[in-house]
Protein backbone atom coordinates (compact mmCIF):
# COMPACT_ATOMS: atom_id res chain seq x y z
CA UNK A 1 0.00 0.00 0.00
CA UNK A 2 1.66 3.34 -1.35
CA UNK A 3 -0.10 6.75 0.83
CA UNK A 4 0.18 10.08 -0.50
CA UNK A 5 -0.79 12.83 1.57
CA UNK A 6 -2.71 15.75 -0.79
CA UNK A 7 -3.32 18.86 0.99
CA UNK A 8 -4.46 22.59 -0.51
CA UNK A 9 -4.59 25.65 1.85
CA UNK A 10 -7.33 28.55 2.40
CA UNK A 11 -6.14 31.29 4.19
CA UNK A 12 -7.69 34.11 5.64
CA UNK A 13 -5.76 37.40 6.35
CA UNK A 14 -7.48 40.54 7.91
CA UNK A 15 -6.01 43.38 6.02
CA UNK A 16 -4.14 46.66 7.94
CA UNK A 17 -6.63 48.83 7.38
CA UNK A 18 -8.18 52.19 9.17
CA UNK A 19 -11.66 51.30 8.14
CA UNK A 20 -13.55 48.45 6.84
CA UNK A 21 -14.06 47.22 3.27
CA UNK A 22 -17.03 48.81 1.84
CA UNK A 23 -17.84 51.01 4.49
CA UNK A 24 -16.54 54.25 6.99
CA UNK A 25 -16.63 52.05 9.77
CA UNK A 26 -13.43 51.96 11.88
CA UNK A 27 -11.73 48.87 12.72
CA UNK A 28 -10.75 48.48 16.20
CA UNK A 29 -10.37 45.46 18.23
CA UNK A 30 -11.94 45.43 21.31
CA UNK A 31 -14.03 48.24 21.12
CA UNK A 32 -17.51 48.15 22.56
CA UNK A 33 -20.03 45.74 20.85
CA UNK A 34 -21.49 47.20 17.73
CA UNK A 35 -19.79 50.54 18.10
CA UNK A 36 -18.96 50.45 15.06
CA UNK A 37 -21.21 50.05 12.66
CA UNK A 38 -23.75 51.99 9.46
CA UNK A 39 -26.09 51.21 7.44
CA UNK A 40 -24.01 49.81 4.83
CA UNK A 41 -22.48 47.14 7.59
CA UNK A 42 -25.86 46.53 9.13
CA UNK A 43 -27.19 45.80 5.69
CA UNK A 44 -30.25 48.46 6.27
CA UNK A 45 -32.14 48.84 2.97
CA UNK A 46 -31.01 51.85 0.54
CA UNK A 47 -27.40 51.45 2.00
CA UNK A 48 -24.61 51.16 -1.12
CA UNK A 49 -21.22 49.60 -0.62
CA UNK A 50 -18.00 51.73 -2.06
CA UNK A 51 -14.83 50.07 -1.96
CA UNK A 52 -11.75 50.08 0.14
CA UNK A 53 -8.72 51.35 -1.95
CA UNK A 54 -6.13 50.64 0.70
CA UNK A 55 -7.32 47.14 1.33
CA UNK A 56 -7.38 46.93 -3.03
CA UNK A 57 -3.65 47.76 -2.39
CA UNK A 58 -2.53 45.51 0.77
CA UNK A 59 -4.19 42.60 -1.38
CA UNK A 60 -2.22 43.82 -5.18
CA UNK A 61 0.79 44.19 -2.89
CA UNK A 62 0.53 40.03 -1.06
CA UNK A 63 -0.65 38.96 -4.66
CA UNK A 64 3.02 40.30 -6.20
CA UNK A 65 4.94 38.89 -3.73
CA UNK A 66 3.46 35.53 -4.35
CA UNK A 67 3.55 35.59 -8.16
CA UNK A 68 0.43 35.83 -8.73
CA UNK A 69 -0.74 37.94 -12.01
CA UNK A 70 -3.32 40.50 -11.20
CA UNK A 71 -6.05 40.97 -13.44
CA UNK A 72 -7.02 43.84 -15.45
CA UNK A 73 -10.72 43.88 -14.45
CA UNK A 74 -12.27 42.36 -11.57
CA UNK A 75 -15.89 42.48 -10.22
CA UNK A 76 -17.78 41.32 -6.56
CA UNK A 77 -20.19 38.86 -6.35
CA UNK A 78 -22.48 37.89 -4.01
CA UNK A 79 -22.38 34.76 -1.96
CA UNK A 80 -25.90 33.64 0.27
CA UNK A 81 -25.00 33.21 3.87
CA UNK A 82 -27.61 33.40 6.30
CA UNK A 83 -26.36 33.08 9.85
CA UNK A 84 -27.11 36.34 11.73
CA UNK A 85 -23.63 37.79 11.61
CA UNK A 86 -23.61 39.06 8.64
CA UNK A 87 -27.64 41.06 8.69
CA UNK A 88 -27.30 41.27 4.80
CA UNK A 89 -28.05 37.88 4.57
CA UNK A 90 -24.90 37.37 2.26
CA UNK A 91 -21.30 38.04 1.81
CA UNK A 92 -19.71 40.02 -1.01
CA UNK A 93 -16.97 38.04 -1.90
CA UNK A 94 -15.04 37.60 -5.11
CA UNK A 95 -16.02 34.33 -7.61
CA UNK A 96 -15.51 33.56 -10.94
CA UNK A 97 -12.99 36.76 -11.63
CA UNK A 98 -10.81 36.77 -8.90
CA UNK A 99 -8.06 40.08 -9.16
CA UNK A 100 -5.23 37.67 -8.87
CA UNK A 101 -4.81 34.66 -10.28
CA UNK A 102 -1.72 31.65 -10.74
CA UNK A 103 0.96 32.03 -8.78
CA UNK A 104 3.55 30.12 -6.78
CA UNK A 105 5.44 30.12 -3.29
CA UNK A 106 8.46 27.79 -2.68
CA UNK A 107 8.93 27.29 0.64
CA UNK A 108 12.19 26.29 2.54
CA UNK A 109 12.46 22.87 4.04
CA UNK A 110 14.63 21.68 7.02
CA UNK A 111 16.68 19.63 5.07
CA UNK A 112 17.81 22.60 2.72
CA UNK A 113 14.99 21.84 -0.54
CA UNK A 114 12.96 23.81 -1.53
CA UNK A 115 8.96 23.19 -2.12
CA UNK A 116 7.08 24.50 -4.56
CA UNK A 117 3.02 25.47 -4.19
CA UNK A 118 0.44 26.51 -6.75
CA UNK A 119 -1.12 29.21 -5.82
CA UNK A 120 -4.41 29.50 -7.61
CA UNK A 121 -6.12 32.79 -6.45
CA UNK A 122 -6.17 35.48 -4.02
CA UNK A 123 -9.45 37.42 -4.08
CA UNK A 124 -10.88 39.82 -1.26
CA UNK A 125 -14.09 39.43 0.32
CA UNK A 126 -15.51 40.97 3.72
CA UNK A 127 -15.65 39.18 7.17
CA UNK A 128 -18.38 38.09 9.53
CA UNK A 129 -19.12 39.29 12.52
CA UNK A 130 -19.54 37.92 16.09
CA UNK A 131 -22.26 35.51 17.90
CA UNK A 132 -21.86 34.95 21.13
CA UNK A 133 -23.96 32.16 22.88
CA UNK A 134 -22.15 30.79 25.91
CA UNK A 135 -23.32 31.71 28.90
CA UNK A 136 -26.25 33.78 27.89
CA UNK A 137 -30.19 33.46 27.84
CA UNK A 138 -30.23 34.51 24.83
CA UNK A 139 -27.36 35.21 21.71
CA UNK A 140 -25.71 37.93 21.06
CA UNK A 141 -24.62 39.48 18.29
CA UNK A 142 -21.83 42.07 17.65
CA UNK A 143 -21.18 43.45 14.20
CA UNK A 144 -17.99 45.42 14.58
CA UNK A 145 -16.22 42.81 13.00
CA UNK A 146 -18.90 42.42 10.16
CA UNK A 147 -17.50 43.89 6.76
CA UNK A 148 -13.68 43.75 8.26
CA UNK A 149 -11.53 43.50 4.91
CA UNK A 150 -10.40 39.69 4.12
CA UNK A 151 -8.25 38.20 1.84
CA UNK A 152 -8.49 34.86 0.82
CA UNK A 153 -5.58 33.03 -0.86
CA UNK A 154 -6.24 29.79 -2.25
CA UNK A 155 -3.50 27.17 -2.87
CA UNK A 156 -3.14 24.25 -5.32
CA UNK A 157 -3.01 20.99 -3.73
CA UNK A 158 0.70 20.64 -3.83
CA UNK A 159 1.45 20.19 -0.29
CA UNK A 160 2.33 16.77 0.66
CA UNK A 161 3.29 16.70 4.28
CA UNK A 162 2.34 18.47 8.28
CA UNK A 163 6.09 20.27 8.03
CA UNK A 164 5.28 21.87 4.44
CA UNK A 165 1.54 22.73 5.73
CA UNK A 166 3.39 24.48 8.66
CA UNK A 167 6.09 26.23 6.91
CA UNK A 168 3.65 27.23 4.20
CA UNK A 169 1.80 29.24 7.14
CA UNK A 170 5.01 30.92 8.75
CA UNK A 171 6.06 31.92 5.26
CA UNK A 172 2.66 33.52 4.14
CA UNK A 173 2.74 35.40 7.88
CA UNK A 174 6.19 36.83 7.16
CA UNK A 175 4.89 37.94 3.58
CA UNK A 176 2.10 39.47 4.65
CA UNK A 177 3.77 41.25 7.36
CA UNK A 178 6.77 42.19 5.18
CA UNK A 179 4.85 44.17 2.57
CA UNK A 180 2.84 45.50 5.37
CA UNK A 181 -0.92 43.82 4.61
CA UNK A 182 -1.86 42.39 7.80
CA UNK A 183 -0.23 42.46 11.42
CA UNK A 184 -0.96 38.80 10.91
CA UNK A 185 -1.56 37.86 14.44
CA UNK A 186 -2.69 34.69 15.22
CA UNK A 187 -4.38 35.10 18.74
CA UNK A 188 -6.51 37.79 17.48
CA UNK A 189 -7.35 35.87 14.86
CA UNK A 190 -6.23 38.22 12.48
CA UNK A 191 -3.98 35.00 10.02
CA UNK A 192 -6.39 32.19 9.81
CA UNK A 193 -5.87 28.51 8.32
CA UNK A 194 -7.96 25.83 6.87
CA UNK A 195 -6.30 22.77 4.99
CA UNK A 196 -8.46 20.81 2.97
CA UNK A 197 -6.69 17.04 2.99
CA UNK A 198 -7.73 14.00 1.61
CA UNK A 199 -5.22 10.70 0.74
CA UNK A 200 -4.43 9.23 -2.37
CA UNK A 201 -3.77 5.34 -1.77
CA UNK A 202 -2.32 3.10 -4.28
CA UNK A 203 -3.19 -0.66 -3.63
CA UNK A 204 -2.77 -3.56 -6.32
CA UNK A 205 -2.58 -1.77 -9.00
CA UNK A 206 -5.20 0.48 -8.21
CA UNK A 207 -5.57 4.38 -6.39
CA UNK A 208 -8.39 4.92 -4.15
CA UNK A 209 -9.21 8.77 -2.89
CA UNK A 210 -10.41 9.58 0.78
CA UNK A 211 -13.04 11.79 1.21
CA UNK A 212 -11.47 15.52 1.21
CA UNK A 213 -12.32 16.81 4.86
CA UNK A 214 -11.80 20.64 5.73
CA UNK A 215 -10.44 21.77 9.03
CA UNK A 216 -11.78 25.19 9.96
CA UNK A 217 -10.45 27.79 11.78
CA UNK A 218 -6.74 26.88 12.55
CA UNK A 219 -5.11 29.66 14.33
CA UNK A 220 -1.98 28.54 15.13
CA UNK A 221 1.19 26.54 12.93
CA UNK A 222 1.38 24.50 15.84
CA UNK A 223 -2.40 23.26 14.84
CA UNK A 224 -1.76 23.50 11.15
CA UNK A 225 0.94 20.93 11.63
CA UNK A 226 -1.35 18.91 14.34
CA UNK A 227 -4.68 18.90 12.61
CA UNK A 228 -2.78 17.68 9.07
CA UNK A 229 -1.25 15.07 10.68
CA UNK A 230 -4.26 13.84 12.41
CA UNK A 231 -6.26 13.50 9.82
CA UNK A 232 -3.43 11.79 7.66
CA UNK A 233 -3.74 9.34 10.00
CA UNK A 234 -7.53 8.93 10.95
CA UNK A 235 -8.33 9.07 7.45
CA UNK A 236 -5.94 5.50 7.03
CA UNK A 237 -7.71 4.34 10.10
CA UNK A 238 -10.86 4.55 8.46
CA UNK A 239 -9.78 3.53 4.65
CA UNK A 240 -7.92 0.56 6.61
CA UNK A 241 -11.28 -0.89 8.43
CA UNK A 242 -13.66 -0.24 4.88
CA UNK A 243 -12.23 0.20 1.62
CA UNK A 244 -14.99 1.87 0.28
CA UNK A 245 -14.18 4.58 2.72
CA UNK A 246 -13.71 7.25 -0.31
CA UNK A 247 -14.54 10.28 -2.43
CA UNK A 248 -16.87 8.66 -4.68
CA UNK A 249 -19.31 7.33 -1.37
CA UNK A 250 -18.81 10.22 0.91
CA UNK A 251 -19.25 13.69 0.52
CA UNK A 252 -16.90 16.36 1.18
CA UNK A 253 -17.19 17.58 5.42
CA UNK A 254 -16.30 20.25 7.59
CA UNK A 255 -14.48 19.45 10.82
CA UNK A 256 -13.51 21.22 14.30
CA UNK A 257 -9.70 20.89 15.72
CA UNK A 258 -9.63 20.53 19.42
CA UNK A 259 -6.38 21.70 20.44
CA UNK A 260 -6.24 20.31 23.84
CA UNK A 261 -7.03 16.56 22.58
CA UNK A 262 -4.92 17.29 19.67
CA UNK A 263 -7.76 15.71 17.54
CA UNK A 264 -10.54 16.90 14.34
CA UNK A 265 -14.12 17.10 15.54
CA UNK A 266 -16.74 16.41 12.73
CA UNK A 267 -18.98 19.54 12.00
CA UNK A 268 -21.00 19.20 9.18
CA UNK A 269 -20.97 17.82 5.45
CA UNK A 270 -19.77 20.68 3.47
CA UNK A 271 -21.90 22.55 0.61
CA UNK A 272 -21.07 22.89 -2.84
CA UNK A 273 -20.65 26.08 -4.32
CA UNK A 274 -23.79 26.19 -6.08
CA UNK A 275 -25.47 26.04 -2.48
CA UNK A 276 -23.82 29.64 -2.25
CA UNK A 277 -25.72 31.26 -5.04
CA UNK A 278 -22.88 33.45 -6.41
CA UNK A 279 -24.12 36.27 -8.65
CA UNK A 280 -22.60 39.68 -9.36
CA UNK A 281 -23.54 42.65 -6.67
CA UNK A 282 -25.31 44.81 -8.87
CA UNK A 283 -24.62 47.76 -6.16
CA UNK A 284 -20.57 47.69 -6.43
CA UNK A 285 -18.78 48.78 -9.88
CA UNK A 286 -16.23 46.53 -11.17
CA UNK A 287 -12.42 47.26 -10.65
CA UNK A 288 -10.31 47.91 -14.15
CA UNK A 289 -6.85 48.31 -12.57
CA UNK A 290 -4.12 50.90 -14.32
CA UNK A 291 -1.35 49.83 -15.21
CA UNK A 292 0.41 52.82 -13.99
CA UNK A 293 -1.17 52.10 -10.90
CA UNK A 294 0.00 48.76 -10.76
CA UNK A 295 3.39 49.82 -12.08
CA UNK A 296 4.39 51.99 -9.03
CA UNK A 297 3.33 49.72 -6.82
CA UNK A 298 5.27 47.06 -8.46
CA UNK A 299 8.62 48.90 -8.38
CA UNK A 300 8.15 50.33 -4.41
CA UNK A 301 7.79 45.97 -3.61
CA UNK A 302 9.89 46.03 -0.30
CA UNK A 303 12.75 43.05 -0.27
CA UNK A 304 10.78 39.77 0.47
CA UNK A 305 11.74 37.38 3.92
CA UNK A 306 13.30 34.88 1.88
CA UNK A 307 15.85 36.73 -0.61
CA UNK A 308 16.83 39.32 2.40
CA UNK A 309 17.82 36.15 4.70
CA UNK A 310 19.83 35.29 1.61
CA UNK A 311 21.31 38.51 1.42
CA UNK A 312 22.35 38.43 4.96
CA UNK A 313 24.51 35.18 4.46
CA UNK A 314 25.56 35.70 1.24
CA UNK A 315 26.48 39.65 1.15
CA UNK A 316 26.93 40.16 5.15
CA UNK A 317 28.29 36.63 5.80
CA UNK A 318 26.12 35.78 8.50
CA UNK A 319 25.08 32.25 10.10
CA UNK A 320 21.99 30.71 8.59
CA UNK A 321 20.82 30.49 11.70
CA UNK A 322 21.30 34.42 12.70
CA UNK A 323 19.43 35.07 9.30
CA UNK A 324 16.68 33.46 10.47
CA UNK A 325 16.38 35.11 13.99
CA UNK A 326 16.70 38.44 11.97
CA UNK A 327 14.55 37.35 9.26
CA UNK A 328 11.57 36.30 11.54
CA UNK A 329 9.93 39.27 11.81
CA UNK A 330 10.00 42.64 9.13
CA UNK A 331 10.65 45.10 11.93
CA UNK A 332 13.79 43.40 13.41
CA UNK A 333 15.37 42.27 9.71
CA UNK A 334 14.94 46.08 8.57
CA UNK A 335 16.27 47.70 11.86
CA UNK A 336 19.45 45.73 11.31
CA UNK A 337 19.18 46.21 7.93
CA UNK A 338 19.46 50.12 8.49
CA UNK A 339 21.96 49.72 10.93
CA UNK A 340 24.02 47.99 8.22
CA UNK A 341 23.67 50.47 6.30
CA UNK A 342 24.68 53.00 8.63
CA UNK A 343 28.13 52.02 8.83
CA UNK A 344 28.00 49.06 11.46
CA UNK A 345 29.57 45.47 11.58
CA UNK A 346 27.37 43.30 10.15
CA UNK A 347 28.42 39.66 12.63
CA UNK A 348 28.54 42.73 15.73
CA UNK A 349 25.00 44.27 15.22
CA UNK A 350 23.74 40.22 14.58
CA UNK A 351 25.43 39.51 18.24
CA UNK A 352 24.11 42.47 19.62
CA UNK A 353 20.63 42.01 18.38
CA UNK A 354 20.23 38.11 18.95
CA UNK A 355 22.08 37.98 22.48
CA UNK A 356 20.41 40.69 24.02
CA UNK A 357 18.65 42.62 21.81
CA UNK A 358 15.63 40.59 21.76
CA UNK A 359 15.25 39.85 25.30
CA UNK A 360 15.24 43.31 25.82
CA UNK A 361 12.43 44.55 23.78
CA UNK A 362 10.77 40.96 25.04
CA UNK A 363 10.94 42.28 28.60
CA UNK A 364 9.52 45.47 27.64
CA UNK A 365 6.51 43.92 25.42
CA UNK A 366 7.72 45.74 22.17
CA UNK A 367 9.43 45.38 18.81
CA UNK A 368 12.98 46.14 18.67
CA UNK A 369 13.04 48.90 16.77
CA UNK A 370 10.70 50.72 19.38
CA UNK A 371 12.88 50.45 22.21
CA UNK A 372 14.54 53.83 21.96
CA UNK A 373 18.16 53.41 20.05
CA UNK A 374 17.69 54.81 16.27
CA UNK A 375 20.14 52.04 14.22
CA UNK A 376 22.81 55.03 13.55
CA UNK A 377 23.48 54.43 17.11
CA UNK A 378 23.14 50.70 17.28
CA UNK A 379 25.82 50.92 14.43
CA UNK A 380 27.94 53.24 16.89
CA UNK A 381 28.26 50.81 19.76
CA UNK A 382 28.85 47.97 17.27
CA UNK A 383 31.99 49.57 15.78
CA UNK A 384 33.07 50.17 19.29
CA UNK A 385 33.28 46.74 20.05
CA UNK A 386 34.80 46.04 16.04
CA UNK A 387 37.53 48.40 16.91
CA UNK A 388 37.99 47.15 20.01
CA UNK A 389 36.97 50.18 22.31
CA UNK A 390 34.81 47.92 24.84
CA UNK A 391 34.37 44.57 25.06
CA UNK A 392 31.40 42.06 24.92
CA UNK A 393 30.07 42.87 28.73
CA UNK A 394 30.62 46.15 27.96
CA UNK A 395 28.60 46.33 24.75
CA UNK A 396 25.57 44.29 26.65
CA UNK A 397 25.95 47.62 29.96
CA UNK A 398 26.34 50.02 27.37
CA UNK A 399 23.21 49.11 25.31
CA UNK A 400 21.11 49.24 28.36
CA UNK A 401 22.10 52.77 29.02
CA UNK A 402 21.52 53.90 25.64
CA UNK A 403 17.93 52.65 26.35
CA UNK A 404 17.26 55.81 28.36
CA UNK A 405 20.38 58.00 27.48
CA UNK A 406 20.71 59.86 24.00
CA UNK A 407 24.27 60.75 24.02
CA UNK A 408 27.03 59.45 21.35
CA UNK A 409 27.62 55.85 22.35
CA UNK A 410 31.84 56.50 22.33
CA UNK A 411 30.57 59.45 25.30
CA UNK A 412 28.71 56.92 26.89
CA UNK A 413 31.03 54.30 27.02
CA UNK A 414 33.75 56.89 28.33
CA UNK A 415 31.27 58.34 31.18
CA UNK A 416 30.80 54.98 32.41
CA UNK A 417 33.74 53.84 32.20
CA UNK A 418 33.50 51.09 29.83
CA UNK A 419 36.52 52.07 27.56
CA UNK A 420 38.50 48.56 27.43
CA UNK A 421 42.03 48.65 28.36
CA UNK A 422 44.69 47.23 25.77
CA UNK A 423 47.46 49.07 27.22
CA UNK A 424 49.54 45.69 27.90
CA UNK A 425 52.33 47.71 30.75
CA UNK A 426 49.36 48.40 32.47
CA UNK A 427 47.68 44.82 32.42
CA UNK A 428 50.75 43.14 32.26
CA UNK A 429 50.99 44.56 36.28
CA UNK A 430 47.78 42.92 37.14
CA UNK A 431 48.47 39.42 35.69
CA UNK A 432 51.76 39.93 37.52
CA UNK A 433 50.37 40.59 40.52
CA UNK A 434 47.44 37.47 39.92
CA UNK A 435 49.82 34.93 39.21
CA UNK A 436 52.27 35.70 42.29
CA UNK A 437 48.72 35.11 44.53
CA UNK A 438 47.71 31.90 43.08
CA UNK A 439 50.63 30.16 42.92
CA UNK A 440 48.52 26.72 43.05
CA UNK A 441 46.61 27.40 40.01
CA UNK A 442 49.99 28.66 38.19
CA UNK A 443 51.35 25.09 39.23
CA UNK A 444 48.64 23.61 37.65
CA UNK A 445 48.56 24.96 34.27
CA UNK A 446 52.56 25.03 34.04
CA UNK A 447 52.75 21.20 35.27
CA UNK A 448 50.10 20.17 32.47
CA UNK A 449 47.40 18.51 35.05
CA UNK A 450 43.90 17.39 34.34
CA UNK A 451 43.49 20.93 36.04
CA UNK A 452 45.38 23.32 33.70
CA UNK A 453 42.29 24.37 31.60
CA UNK A 454 40.18 25.34 34.35
CA UNK A 455 43.43 26.91 36.08
CA UNK A 456 43.72 28.66 33.31
CA UNK A 457 40.43 29.97 33.07
CA UNK A 458 40.47 30.87 36.76
CA UNK A 459 43.63 33.19 36.18
CA UNK A 460 41.72 34.71 33.26
CA UNK A 461 38.83 35.95 35.35
CA UNK A 462 40.68 36.91 38.34
CA UNK A 463 42.45 39.30 35.55
CA UNK A 464 39.61 40.26 34.57
CA UNK A 465 38.07 40.75 37.42
CA UNK A 466 41.09 43.44 38.58
CA UNK A 467 40.80 45.27 35.48
CA UNK A 468 37.02 45.56 36.45
CA UNK A 469 35.94 44.22 33.24
CA UNK A 470 37.85 46.65 31.29
CA UNK A 471 40.82 44.53 30.43
CA UNK A 472 40.91 43.85 26.25
CA UNK A 473 40.71 39.50 27.11
CA UNK A 474 42.81 39.08 23.97
CA UNK A 475 45.72 40.95 25.52
CA UNK A 476 45.01 39.76 29.15
CA UNK A 477 44.94 35.94 27.31
CA UNK A 478 48.26 36.34 25.04
CA UNK A 479 50.24 37.73 28.22
CA UNK A 480 49.31 34.84 30.42
CA UNK A 481 49.87 32.32 27.63
CA UNK A 482 53.17 33.87 27.24
CA UNK A 483 53.89 34.16 30.96
CA UNK A 484 52.76 30.41 31.90
CA UNK A 485 54.85 29.11 29.44
ZN1 LIG B 1 -20.19 50.29 8.50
Amino acid sequence: MEVKLVVGMEIHVQLACNTKMFCGCRLGYGDAPNSNVCPVCLGLPGSLPVINKQAFEHSVRTALALNLNIAEFTKWDRKGYYYPDLPKNYQISQYDLPFSYDGYIDLPLADGTAHRVRINRAHLEEDAGKNQHEGLPHSQIDLNRAGTPLLEIVTEPDLNSPEQCRVLAQELQKIVQFVGASHANMQLGQMRFEPNINLQITMDGKVYKTPIVEVKNLNSFRAVEGAVAYEAWRQLEEFKKDHSFTRENHGKQNRGWDDAKGETIFQREKEESSDYRYFPDPDLVPVKVDAGWLKNIRDNMPEMPLAMKARFVNELGLKEYDASVLTAEAPMARYFDAAVKAGGPAKRLANIITQFGISTASEKSCAIDELGITPQRLAELAKLVEDGTINATASAKLFNIMLTDDAPAAELAEKHSLIQKSDSGEIEKLVDEVLAANAKAVEDVRSGSKKAGAARGFLMGQVMQRSKGQANPKVVSELLAKKLS
